[in-house]
C-alpha cells in the first residue's frame, strides 16, 4: 500500500530523543528554547513560541489578541475542526464565510458581508500548503480594526512573493502533528513580530504565570507546554524542512504533468508568486467525471494506492456548531467542494516511480 501519509523518522530523530532522555531535562527546557529561536529564524519572524499542539497555538494566539466572549471571529467552514474550536474555547462566536473555488480558501467578498461591529479577528487557513492571498483581506481588516490569525498548520516553509508563511497575520499558528510537513508527533508554534503577543502566548501556555515572576498568575492559562523530547524531534525535522518540501513539490509537479487533460478531474492550482508546499495534493472529481469520487477511491484502493478526503463535511454542518443555526445550503461552494475533493500521496517518502504508477493507474481508470 502506498500510504497517504507517513512520518519520516531517521536515526537522527531517534538519537536526538535518546540524548534528551539521558540529559534528565525532559519537559520544557533548552530544546524548546532552541526550537523557538531556530523556527523564528527560519520563518523570518522576531518571535516563535512553542506549544504542545497546533490547536493550543491557535487558542493562545486568539487569547493573546484579546478575543473573548461576545466577540465574533470569521473563518472558513472548509478546514480541519481545530481552526474553529479555539474560537469556541475563548467563548467567542464562530462566524463562517464561504470559500472561493479556485484556492479552497476564504472568499474576501464573502468575509466582507460577515463583518459586524463585534468582529475582532479573521482566521484564514493556508490550506493544503498554499499561502492564502492575504492582500485584499489585509486592507479589509485594517479598515475595520480587525486582527488576522494565519492558520499555517499545513504550510510550514510555504512562501508568497518571497515571504514565508508565518508572516501574513498579526500572528500565525503552526502544527507539528505527525502527518504535517515537519512534525514531532504532537506540537505547535506561534510566530509573530509583536513582543506583547509573544509574551501573552508564553503566559497562556503556563497557567497564566508571568514569565518573570514565578508563582504569580495574571490570568487564566493552560498547560500547553511542549516537551524537550518533542522539541528535539522537531529540531531534527527543521534541518530538513526545505529538502522535504522540495520533494513534495517535485512529486506534485510529476502529478500535474501526468494527469493533465482528464475530463472531470480538476488539478490543484498554484497561484502566481506562491511556493505551494503540498501538504496535500488535492484533486477535484467533478460531476463531468466518468466515475464518481467514491468509485475513483475504490479503484485506487484496489491498486494499493492510499487516498484521503480533506474534508468530507464542512464545519457548519457539524453538531458542535448547530447552536448558531447554520444549515445545509448556507455555504454552497464549501459544500460542493467537500463532495469533490480527494488527496493523493505526495509526501517525501513517495518515490518517483510510485508517482508514475499512481499516474498510470489513474489514466487506466479513466481509459485515457
Ligand atoms: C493540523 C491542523 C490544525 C491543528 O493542529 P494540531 O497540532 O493537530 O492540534 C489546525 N488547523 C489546520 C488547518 C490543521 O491542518
Amino acid at each position: 500500500m502506498i500510504n497517504i501519509t507517513k512520518p519520516i523518522i531517521t536515526d537522527n530523530e531517534i538519537s536526538a530523543v535518546v540524548d534528551v532522555m539521558r540529559s534528565g531535562t525532559i519537559a520544557q527546557g533548552p530544546k524548546v528554547a532552541e526550537l523557538e529561536e531556530k523556527f523564528a529564524a527560519y520563518c523570518g519572524t522576531k518571535y516563535a513560541v512553542a506549544f504542545n499542539s497546533g490547536t493550543a497555538a491557535i487558542h493562545a494566539g486568539l487569547y493573546s489578541l484579546g478575543i473573548k466572549e461576545g466577540d465574533e471571529v470569521i473563518t472558513t467552514p472548509f478546514t480541519f475542526i481545530a481552526t474553529a474550536n479555539p474560537i469556541l474555547m475563548q467563548g467567542a462566536k464562530v462566524v463562517f464565510a464561504d470559500i472561493s473555488e479556485s484556492d479552497f480558501n476564504l472568499d474576501p467578498k464573502e468575509v466582507e458581508k460577515k463583518i459586524t461591529k463585534k468582529t475582532k479577528a479573521i482566521v484564514p487557513v493556508d490550506l493544503y500548503g498554499q499561502v492564502f492571498n492575504y492582500k485584499d483581506l489585509r486592507k479589509l481588516a485594517a479598515k475595520n480594526g480587525i486582527k488576522i490569525v494565519e492558520d499555517a498548520c499545513q504550510s510550514a516553509g510555504a512562501e508568497q512573493s518571497g515571504e514565508k508563511s508565518g508572516n501574513f497575520g498579526d500572528l500565525a499558528a503552526f502544527s507539528l502533528y505527525a502527518t504535517k510537513n515537519i512534525m514531532c508527533a504532537e506540537g505547535g508554534l506561534v510566530t509573530t513580530n509583536d513582543l506583547k503577543i509573544a509574551e501573552n502566548c508564553k503566559m497562556f501556555r503556563h497557567h497564566g504565570q508571568s514569565e518573570k515572576v514565578k508563582y504569580e498568575y495574571f490570568d487564566l492559562g493552560y498547560n500547553y507546554r511542549l516537551t524537550d523530547i518533542s522539541a528535539a524531534i522537531a529540531l531534527e525535522q527543521l534541518k530538513k524542512i526545505d529538502v522535504y518540501n522540495n520533494k513534495r513539490i517535485h512529486n506534485a509537479e510529476k502529478y500535474l504533468q501526468g494527469l493533465v487533460g482528464i475530463k472531470g478531474l480538476v488539478l490543484p492550482k498554484v497561484n502566481q508568486g506562491n511556493k505551494h508546499v503540498f501538504h496535500q495534493f488535492t484533486l477535484r472529481i467533478t460531476p463531468d467525471s466518468a466515475i464518481t469520487r467514491e468509485e475513483f477511491i475504490a479503484k485506487l484502493t484496489e491498486a494499493g494506492i492510499g487516498s484521503g478526503i480533506y474534508y468530507p463535511k464542512p464545519l457548519h454542518m457539524h453538531q458542535c456548531f448547530k447552536k448558531y443555526g447554520y444549515r445545509e445550503g448556507d455555504f454552497p461552494i464549501s459544500e460542493k467542494i467537500a463532495k469533490e475533493v480527494v488527496s493523493l500521496p505526495v509526501h517525501p517518502l513517495v518515490a518517483e516511480q510510485e508517482i508514475g504508477f499512481i499516474t498510470k493507474t489513474i489514466k487506466k481508470i479513466y481509459k485515457v
